[in-house]
């Protein structure tokens, strides 16, 4: 795409010295913007209710630190299931992958709980108390009135209640409701959701009143190795540069589209000109689209100066949607989906797993037997407790359980001690496969292999 026709610059909010500008984007409703609050409010709903309803008995979201285990609408997880974590992170790192690689950075404007949040509940809010951009920055710069006293007063108890309303729902994700009312009313009985609490709160308030875009501009690190994800075919919001070029106003003779009312700057809540290109503050929320549109639409020219769309677009060369990097992206997603559902298709409520005991491979006993000391390892991942008994399956093998029936409760992991014995007539190899059948007191029953050591049956060392 042809340069756009400014140097480039420091981001708006920074100021000579590192100085902090203050931003007062300006609020236009249009298509997009439709489309974002919406996709926002689902979001919202959807990162706010999970730990105060319940699924099967159990919040329908929940990291259960002390319990080992993660409700997810539905899916419980326990501290056996590490993999379904690298699943997600998998899954995580190819989505963004492929998403920035396709849509640039659709993830910031759209569903970054920052942006979400800031966005579409902590500005209307603002808003709604101070008014337009005009009239706030008025308020800001006026002295100090009983009115002015009262409208940030209101708005930082608003910013104050969702934050706190946040902290809240944060904190009950991994203590639960009732763990976070105690902490919230008894500090001293659970000091780390009580910190956790004040910490989000503190936070989110911190963001709401004061950091803002900063936390997109200087701490987020996706807007940085976003270029690294991008080329000329990915979707992102671009300004026509060959269409809009030389900026006039209506009527200059010569002049491009463009007619530098600043509108798309105005709207910007990272106060960026998308004139410049892409640029590292653009989180890609499409205000100045809505923007540009609509003075497009009051000079009788067609909407879409500024549009989503890729630089090769712009430049009238063919986009390709499928090359290299997308292929890569997708093959690698596609891989972890398949991983999980394989794994999730085998997914069992009991597993086992049988390991030899540390020390001596085998003892022989004064009967002349030969017995090896196992430990049946036991996870019931299911809502249930379970008794558990195992049985030799290998002819000619005996077993000694001292615990029998074996009782594990639920969501716990136990280590049931199994004494393997065998008569030394019946051992034909050093190292033999023996089959255990492991039941509980209903449906459950499954086979184990575990390796039988022994003295060397012809009588050599071992
Ligand atoms: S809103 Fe459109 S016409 Fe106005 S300055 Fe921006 S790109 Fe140019
Ligand atoms: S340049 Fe446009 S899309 Fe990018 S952040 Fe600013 S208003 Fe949003």
């Amino acid at each position: 795409m042809d340069a756009p026709q400014t140097p480039l610059e420091a981001p708006k909010t920074i100021g000579q010295g590192g100085r902090r500008v203050w931003l007062y984007p300006e609020w236009f409703r249009g298509r997009m913007l439709t489309w974002r609050t919406a996709a926002h409010w689902l979001l919202i709903v959807a990162l706010l209710i999970g730990p105060w309803v319940d699924i099967g008995g159990h919040p329908a979201t929940r990291i259960d630190i002390p319990g080992r285990r993660i409700h997810f609408w539905g899916l419980t997880l326990f501290a056996t299931d590490g993999v379904y974590l690298l699943f997600l992170f998998g899954f995580v790192v190819f989505s963004v992958f492929l998403f920035t690689a396709l849509f640039g950075r659709v993830w910031c404007g759209w569903a970054c709980p920052q942006t979400v949040f800031l966005e579409s509940l902590v500005r209307p809010i603002e808003r709604w108390i101070e008014g337009s951009a005009a009239q706030r920055q008025k308020l800001d710069a006026a002295p100090w009135t009983a009115g002015k006293i009262g409208r940030k007063l209101a708005k930082y108890a608003a910013y104050l209640v969702i934050a706190g309303g946040v902290g809240t729902t944060f904190t009950a994700y991994f203590l639960g409701r009732a763990g976070t009312f105690e902490a919230q009313l008894h500090p001293s009985s659970h000091p780390a959701g009580t910190f956790t609490f004040l910490f989000i709160t503190g936070l989110l308030l911190f963001d709401f009143a004061y950091f803002r875009e900063q936390t997109c501009l200087v701490v987020c690190p996706y807007g940085r190795f976003q270029s690294a994800l991008l080329d000329r075919n990915s979707l992102t919001v671009v300004y026509d540069a060959p269409r809009g070029e030389p900026r006039g106003k209506k009527g200059t003779a010569g002049a491009g589209d463009c007619v530098d009312c600043r509108r798309c700057v105005t709207v910007c809540p990272t106060g960026t000109d998308i004139r410049r290109g892409v640029t590292m503050e653009c989180t890609q929320c499409m205000a100045c689209i809505d923007a540009c549109d609509d003075i497009m639409a009051k000079l009788h020219r067609p909407v879409g100066l500024i549009r989503v769309a890729s630089e090769n677009a712009i430049a009238k060369a063919p986009t390709r949607i499928v090359r290299p990097r997308v292929i890569a992206y997708a093959v690698g997603l596609v891989a972890v989906l398949v991983a999980f559902g394989i794994t999730a298709a085998h997914h069992s409520e009991i597993e086992l797993g049988l390991s030899r005991v540390v020390g001596t491979p085998y003892t022989t006993l004064p009967d002349g037997r030969i017995q090896n000391a196992m430990q049946l390892r036991i996870s019931n991942k299911g809502e249930q407790p379970h008794e558990f008994t195992v049985e030799p399956v290998t002819s000619g093998m005996e077993l000694l359980t001292p615990i029998s029936p074996f009782a594990v409760k639920p969501g716990r992991v136990e280590h049931m001690p199994v004494y393997l014995l065998r008569a030394p007539a019946d051992v034909r190899d050093r190292h033999e496969t023996v089959r255990l059948r492991v039941r509980d007191e209903g449906e459950f029953s499954k086979e184990i292999d575990a390796q039988f050591l022994a003295p060397d049956p012809a009588g050599g060392s071992r």
